[in-house]
């Protein structure tokens, strides 16, 4: 049953429209693990989001990100990069034994972004939309998914602490709001 769910991604995911470009050397198993983790984050709500696959970090992301959304100069959402090169995304990438919660993970990360294009650069409302998905996720124990996501929600509750109290002490040291380049959902900070 689970490989004829599977089975259904696959064939889904070849069908399905997604405006997810390649910046750079990305591959196309890069882009297939990406279609699979957006089915699984959701199509309808998320596949015709401006997503940039790149193989590179910005500058303004710190080493550990997996993604993070940039906005314009009138602070408006404008397009959200998948680092294909992080550790949740390789894991992801490749048949493993842990392949589906990568999956998931990435999945979730693509929420967390969306949240960030469409409402803007503050950290506890994107982890809070990421924690929601995974916990519905959990309890829906779709795809057999659930034991993946309680693994996930134990790792992005950690990194939303850290995320957040390294705010309140960026905000209490320097007294400014960081805008411009949300970071990604994995915990990573503004590079310094
Ligand atoms: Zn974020």
């Amino acid at each position: 049953m689970r490989n004829v769910a599977w089975l259904f991604i696959v064939v889904v995911t070849w069908c399905m429209p997604s405006t997810v470009r390649a910046a750079d050397s990305t591959t196309l198993d890069d882009r297939a693990a990406f279609d699979r983790a957006l089915l699984l984050a959701g199509p309808h709500s998320y596949a015709h989001l401006p997503f940039v696959l790149v193989s590179a970090l910005s500058s303004t992301v710190s080493p550990g990100a997996e993604a993070w959304t940039e906005f314009d100069e009138h602070g408006k959402g404008d397009r959200i990069f998948v680092y294909t090169r992080s550790r949740t995304f390789r894991c992801a990438s490749v048949p493993r034994w842990d392949q589906n919660r990568c999956l998931l993970k990435v999945a979730s990360v693509i929420v967390h972004e969306a949240w960030h294009l469409r409402n803007g650069p503050d950290e506890a409302g994107a982890y809070e939309a990421q924690l929601v998905f995974l916990q519905l996720t959990e309890a829906s124990a779709f795809l057999q998914l659930n034991e993946a996501a309680a693994v996930n929600i134990r790792e992005v509750r950690r990194a939303r602490d850290r995320t957040l109290a390294e705010r309140r002490n960026a905000t209490t040291q320097a007294g400014t709001n960081p805008a411009g380049t949300s970071p990604g959902a994995s915990g990573a900070r503004r590079a310094p």
